[in-house]
């Protein structure tokens, strides 16, 4: 579509496949000669979408059979909600790495018990806090496994005495994550698993209905499993182009290869920060996120900033200013960038170094 090389924090680059079949689906959906944006949503075709779109995700993570998948509205920060909604009885333990994690905090605050377990704000969230203890009497703990704006990831699947709720928004779909850890997971669809307009969530059934509180209809797990995301009419067409994202994912070797790239990305732009003098990471190196790459010019050295972006725009990269809580840049390589646009920045930042040695 163009020759620029994309790292937008979110919404994300998608792949070329999936522009062509959307493109393709808006002009005729499935040979029904009517567009996926107007196709009704209880057409026997729109009904495979949904349940692929199910199935998909089944395989690409492994999801065990008492889990269900459920596609709403409302994106992540109305699942900070939800999560309160049908889990928080009595008490609940959030880890407190970033802007999203305390956002979910402070949401799940207005409805009852919730505190933070260990925070990283000490050092502006540049860390994932360590040796904590998680108290056995939490209904549940939550974490975010990727700080999209801090630039930390927390990379395994911790142990956990509590049910455990994740916002994956960022990191889903990145690598392989043993689900059965998970109480539920959930996240935005458009760091990596498509457009803009929906969110999922992966649920085991058997957390569920353990709370006393009346919970409002739209606002109800069990309902949205019971109606196969289709209580009211789902965002079709962004479901429409999740299934496309995660077919692409298939096609190009699942999670296992998809995370060997994404490694692979990470490693090439964090030791191009590493080496150059001009530059330097703002996370600690362990908990390095392999998705949003965050850092700053190096000190002595900032008012160059300015400089960068502008070699940068002239090399065809796009989206890599910082987060304004951070500061500098920030580079998101999410599935779809690619090992070439990836070298582009490197090559912008080498070229960068070499202007002014
Ligand atoms: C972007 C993001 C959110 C918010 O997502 P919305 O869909 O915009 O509400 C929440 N959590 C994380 C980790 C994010 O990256």
């Amino acid at each position: 579509m163009s020759k620029l090389h994309v790292f937008n924090a979110g919404p994300c680059l998608l792949p070329q496949q999936v522009y062509d079949r959307s493109i393709d689906a808006i002009k005729d959906f499935k040979g029904t000669g009517v567009s996926v944006l107007s196709i009704s949503h209880r057409t026997k075709e729109w009904g495979e979408v949904m349940d692929e779109v199910r199935a998909n995700w089944k395989e690409l993570l492994s999801i065990p059979d008492d889990y269900e998948v459920v596609m709403l509205g409302g994106g992540a920060s109305l699942q900070f909600l939800y999560v309160a909604m049908n889990f928080l009885e009595k008490k609940a333990g959030y880890l407190d790495t970033g802007t999203w994690a305390h956002k979910a905090l402070i949401e799940a605050q207005g409805l009852g018990n919730a505190y933070a377990v260990a925070s990283s704000a000490d050092r502006n969230y540049c860390y994932i806090p360590k040796g904590f203890e998680i108290p056995k009497d939490l209904d549940y703990l939550h974490i975010t496994t990727n700080n999209t704006i801090k630039g930390t990831e927390i990379k395994t699947d911790m142990d956990c005495p509590v049910p455990l709720i994740a916002d994956m928004s960022s990191d889903i779909l990145t690598r392989r994550i043993d689900v059965s850890k998970y109480a539920m997971i959930y996240g935005g669809a458009q760091k990596n698993a498509g457009p803009a307009g929906v969110a999922f969530a992966i649920i085991r059934k058997s957390a569920l209905g353990k709370v006393s509180r009346y919970i409002p209809t739209m606002l109800d797990y069990r309902v949205h499993i019971d109606k196969e995301s289709m209580f009211n009419t789902p965002p079709v067409f962004s479901i429409f182009v999740m299934n496309e994202t995660l077919k692409w994912l298939k096609d190009v070797g699942g999670i296992d290869a998809i995370h060997a790239l994404d490694e692979k990305k990470a490693a090439l732009l964090y030791s191009e920060i590493d080496r150059n003098s001009f530059f330097k990471g703002t996370a600690d190196v362990e908990d390095r996120s392999i998705m949003n790459v965050t850092f700053v010019m190096a000190p002595g050295k900032e008012d160059l900033a300015d400089e960068f972006l502008a070699d940068a725009k002239a090399s065809g990269i796009v989206g890599i200013k910082g987060h304004r809580s951070v500061g500098g840049f920030r580079a998101s390589l999410y599935n779809a960038a690619t090992i070439e646009d990836v070298q582009a920045l490197v090559d912008c930042m080498k070229g960068f170094e070499e202007k002014h040695i």
